[in-house]
């Protein structure tokens, strides 16, 4: 139909020098480490003045249960951040640096798309300010320490059959998920089975995005519990004496990065976790230091609202007192069909029948965000070239039969104009009393937790547990660490632990194959289905189609 592509648009940009962005919000040079002329670090240190300024309203965007293309969180929040910016409000963006797994795989970039795109969109997809790189190093350090302690006499009485720290790469590479190393002799190591995760599902990554500054983040480093002694005592990073040098690798990959959209709204990148095996959002210290910049901060909570805004409130925000104005949940024509049963490569065509019943899947996301969390919620309809005003219409009329506040944006192919009705609304719903509320206490019994957060926010009946799951909760238990809270590893394609159940199930019950302490990131990790913490790429990944030519210039990311 011949659309330019996400990297042509975003090359054609013409940028502000970063200084001219963080301006705008009140960012003096003084406080930028510029990578470039269009990506900075901010040194915190020197934003005293920013310090008793009242924080702004926090947007959170979330999605009705995804495509495996994505709905377009991210593609709506840059270009709700830009509609706010053209109706005058002083706005800030706030999301996660993109994982080197999705975008070589099938899922593609994660810089928006269209003309609702953050940019140097290359640039951050690809490596960036080097954070991710920089949480791999520290991760496997503590790896390195773990596996030579053992070599030289083990005084700690590590188990090896007992380690949990895991090697990461930020790669798709299924290779890597179970392996045997430190083989051939006792020069070369200790043998033992051995896994590799992707780099945005490590502890360090969560710890990175839930510490405010470098000394919070080397103290929780410290409590990180690598595995157990042969007598079931935890060993920490902290008895490796690892966390000093861990700290030392990530003293910049902690200061947020900033960049802007095509429109050149101010956009915080930083820390990236997964929301089907990790806690889902962009770091604290971006998101608040958003807050203190700007009235209006747009950001986004990965997948599905059942697993990145669930986290986003029951972690992100429990932790770091944050308390989101308005939710906005982005519902696409294709995903409703697909939820009423129309196979995933049979989406084009219109059927609105598919689309109808498809609905109940928007709208339990809705009610999670309104009734369990308290949030003020609108449903925003992600516009797509192939939808027909007759689909576009029915999404419309069958929510505002149901109460249910819903607009229609178009900011993939108009950019900030294409938001502004939201926007308009957004504000409206941020002027409202949110009253936040978690789906589970701290002092629940794990357990309770979990029938809770199924009963409550997938719409299940209760919980299964595997033999091993229940004996782990019980030691987590007599540990000390039962009033943490729950980060659930969950499929991002259902509601429930089976990603071919779509729609809005009910009477099912989730597995809980087993569970793991992140006791430096302070959360205790559910395992549940088949969910696996190293993804693998697709028989033709993205990375067949991207290249750089004899300009220099990247094709085919998207
Ligand atoms: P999410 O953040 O929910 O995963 P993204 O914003 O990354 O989703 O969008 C997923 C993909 O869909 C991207 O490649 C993006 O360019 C594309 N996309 C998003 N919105 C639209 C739209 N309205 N029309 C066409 N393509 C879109
Ligand atoms: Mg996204």
């Amino acid at each position: 139909m011949g659309y330019k592509t996400d990297a042509e648009i975003a090359q054609e940009a013409m940028l502000l020098p970063i200084e001219e962005v963080a301006a705008k919000i009140g960012i003096e040079s003084s406080a930028l480490e510029i990578y470039g002329n269009y990506k900075a670090k901010i040194d915190e240190s020197k934003l005293d003045y920013l310090k008793d300024r009242k924080d702004g309203n926090l947007i959170l965007v979330t999605a009705m249960t995804p495509t495996p293309a994505g709905e377009g969180k991210t593609t709506m929040a840059v270009g709700l951040g830009d509609a706010l910016q053209r109706i005058g409000k002083k706005t800030a963006i706030a999301l996660r640096e993109p994982s080197l797994g999705p975008v070589f795989g099938i899922k593609g970039g994660a810089a928006g798309g269209g003309y609702a795109q953050v940019v140097p969109m290359e640039d951050i997809n690809l490596h960036f300010t080097g954070d991710f790189h920089a949480i791999g190093a520290a991760n496997n350090l503590l790896a390195a320490m773990i596996d030579n302690h053992i070599h030289h006499g083990n005084e700690l009485n590590i188990d090896p059959r007992k380690i949990i720290w895991k090697r990461v790469v930020d790669m798709n590479d299924r290779q890597l998920r179970f392996i045997v190393d430190g083989l051939n002799g006792k020069a070369n190591g200790m043998p033992r089975e051995d896994c590799f995760q992707i780099t945005v599902a490590s502890e360090v990554m969560a710890i990175l995005c839930l510490s405010n500054n470098i000394l919070e983040l080397k103290e929780k480093l410290k409590n990180i519990v690598i595995g157990y002694t042969y007598d079931d005592r935890p060993v920490t990073a902290g008895e490796l004496k690892a966390h000093g040098a861990m700290a030392a690798l990530l003293k910049d990959a902690v200061k947020p990065n900033l960049v802007q959209t095509l429109e050149h709204t101010p956009a915080f990148v930083h820390g990236g976790p997964f929301a089907n095996i990790a806690h889902g959002c962009n770091s604290i210290a971006a998101t608040k230091l958003a807050l203190k910049c700007a009235d209006y901060v747009v950001t986004e909570a990965g997948f599905g609202a059942d697993l990145g805004a669930e986290k986003f409130i029951n972690i992100k925000s429990r932790y770091a007192g944050l308390k989101p104005s308005v939710a906005v949940v982005v519902a696409t024509v294709r995903a409703l069909k697909m939820h009423g049963g129309v196979p995933k490569n049979e989406l084009k065509g219109e059927n609105l029948e598919a689309l109808e019943k498809g609905l109940p899947n928007l709208l339990k996301h809705v009610e999670n965000m309104q009734n369990v969390f308290g949030l003020p919620t609108v449903v925003a309809i992600n516009r797509f070239p192939q939808d027909t005003d007759a689909e576009l219409q029915l999404i419309e009329d069958q929510c505002r039969g149901l109460g249910v506040k819903v607009v229609l944006a178009d900011v993939w192919a108009k950019g900030g104009a294409g938001g502004v009705d939201l926007a308009r609304q957004v504000v409206k719903l941020a002027e409202l009393e949110s009253k936040l509320s978690f789906a589970y206490d701290l002092q629940d019994p794990i357990t309770l937790k979990l029938e809770k957060m199924v009963q409550k926010v997938y719409g299940g009946k209760g919980i299964v547990l595997t033999p091993a799951a229940r004996k782990e909760i019980e030691r987590l238990e007599a540990l000390g660490y039962g009033n943490l809270p729950i980060c659930m590893a969950k499929t991002q394609y259902s509601l429930t632990d089976d990603a071919k159940k779509l729609g809005r199930p009910s009477e099912f019950e989730i597995t809980i194959r087993e569970v793991k302490i992140s006791a430096g990131a302070g959360f205790i990790v559910v395992l549940t289905g088949s969910i696996l913490t190293m993804p693998g790429l697709p028989k033709h990944p993205a990375a067949e189609n991207i290249d750089i030519n004899k300009e220099g210039k990247i094709v085919g990311l998207f």
